[in-house]
């Protein structure tokens, strides 16, 4: 069965987008830590990040790397933080969140925001992305 992320990739399952290329996907996640808490994917389904090929490794780190850029112009703070965990959903990702100190950084944590402020977020996270 196709992983929840495939089928947000698919557009079975709606989502708050923020960019794509070729090989990956970027998307807000659900119940962000922060503001801008986005999660980026390869769009080819493998559970374990470190049981990606090199090629599509690196293509996914290098994704991440404009998509961040992009959140820490949209977002103010004082830098983007990049963590794997993959305990939830067999389909790797990498986190990207916004913080200003470590103790922004709480799994444990976890909001939800209204619709429209998602909205806008990915909005302006999309923009500095198409803008890099
Ligand atoms: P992990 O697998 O790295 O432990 O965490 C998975 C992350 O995916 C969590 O932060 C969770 O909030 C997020 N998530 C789970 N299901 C969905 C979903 O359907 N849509 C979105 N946008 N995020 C999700």
């Amino acid at each position: 069965m196709a992983s929840i992320f495939s089928r947000i990739i698919a557009g079975e399952i709606p989502c708050y987008r923020v960019a794509e290329d070729e090989n990956n996907f970027a998307f807000l996640d659900i119940n962000p830590m922060a503001p801008g808490h986005t999660l980026v994917v390869p769009k080819h389904e493998t559970d374990y990040i470190f049981d990606l090929s090199d090629e599509q490794y690196l293509s996914l780190q290098l994704f991440a790397k404009r998509v961040a850029k992009a959140l820490g112009e949209a977002v103010p703070c004082k830098r983007v933080a990049s963590a794997v965990l993959g305990m939830e959903v067999p389909h790797a990702h990498i986190h990207l969140v916004p913080i200003n100190s470590e103790a922004d950084i709480d799994f444990h944590k976890k909001h939800s925001l209204e619709p429209a402020r998602m909205a806008e977020i990915a909005k302006a996270i999309a923009e500095k992305y198409e803008n890099s």
